[in-house]
Parts: structure tokens; C-alpha cells; sequence
């Protein structure tokens, strides 16, 4: 192994102010408003794993996240392990996606409901998507390219969606 633990572990808490509570991570900032640290000279990862993998080794493939609701926050007794589907929960739980009011029927009055919604992240917020109205815009995009006489073909079922 040529891993080095101890420059790693200089360099991280040079960039850290801790507070009796969280701490904060003063470095970079990746675009999602989390750490950023360059923890080998081919490989930046979030600040907040790197404090996990320093106190509790490697996460491998699960996410760090925080109970404390800070991102800057890389205080070990503040992470957890979760998965990628827990952090999705987790942001809404604590309303850093704003999920819009929950509509039963699309724009157009197509029932949301099993096969025919599908979520979508758009920016910060999480948004219902109405399969019919995504294949009817195929529909639509086809006839305006080869004109009404021609079957529109699709691979892909769309049930009715029933009341
Ligand atoms: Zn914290
Ligand atoms: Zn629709």
C-alpha cells in the first residue's frame, strides 16, 4: 500500500474549525454545498467521507450522511451510513428537496398512480412525471415528422392508467 495516512489526516484537519458542536469544514466546496477534499492527488471526494474514512475506515459504496442536518459538518458522531435511496429520504425529511403538493392528476388529467408516475429531480425539487403525457409528446413530436398516415411504433407499454 503507498497510502500515507498521516499527511491525509494533517491536511484534512488543517481545513477544519471545530465548534462545541459541529465541524465545520472550511476547505473547498463541491457544487452541492458539501466539502470537497482531495484526498489523493487523482481522487476528490466529499470532506464529510473523508472524515468517516479516516475514523471508521473506508464507506465503500454506502453514503456518509449527516444527522445534524449541516453539509459542512464533518464531525464523526454527526455521520451515518445510509444508502443512496436513505439520502434521498433523509433530504426530504428535512426539506432540502421541497416537494411540491402531491397531485393526484397531471396537467392535463391523466391519474398518477403506479406505472404512470415516475419521479423526477429537477433542480432542488422532486416532481411527479406522467408517463402518457411523456409518450403523447412522442406521439406528437413523430407526426409532426413523418405526418398522420403513419402508425406511431413503441417498445415500451403504458397502461391506462384507471380511476
Ligand atoms: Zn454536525
Ligand atoms: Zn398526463
Amino acid at each position: 500500500m503507498s497510502f500515507q495516512p498521516a499527511p491525509v489526516e494533517e491536511r484534512f484537519w488543517a481545513k477544519v474549525r471545530k465548534t462545541r458542536g459541529c465541524w465545520y469544514w472550511i476547505g473547498g466546496r463541491a457544487g452541492k454545498g458539501y466539502g470537497q477534499f482531495m484526498l489523493r492527488s487523482y481522487y476528490q471526494t466529499y470532506a464529510h467521507r473523508v472524515s468517516w474514512l479516516l475514523h471508521y475506515g473506508d464507506p465503500g459504496d454506502k453514503w456518509v450522511l449527516h444527522k445534524c442536518d449541516n453539509m459542512l459538518c464533518v464531525r464523526p458522531d454527526h455521520l451515518f451510513l445510509g444508502t443512496a435511496l436513505d439520502n434521498v429520504h433523509d433530504c426530504i425529511a428535512k426539506g432540502r428537496f421541497v416537494a411540491p403538493p402531491k397531485k393526484t392528476r397531471c396537467k392535463r388529467g391523466h391519474v398518477y398512480k403506479g406505472y404512470n408516475v415516475r419521479m423526477e429531480r429537477h433542480g432542488k425539487y422532486l416532481v411527479q412525471v406522467c408517463r402518457i403525457c411523456v409518450r403523447d409528446s412522442h406521439r406528437e413530436a413523430w407526426r409532426k415528422k413523418y405526418g398522420q398516415g403513419l402508425a406511431y411504433r413503441t417498445g415500451s407499454k403504458v397502461p391506462k392508467a384507471k380511476e
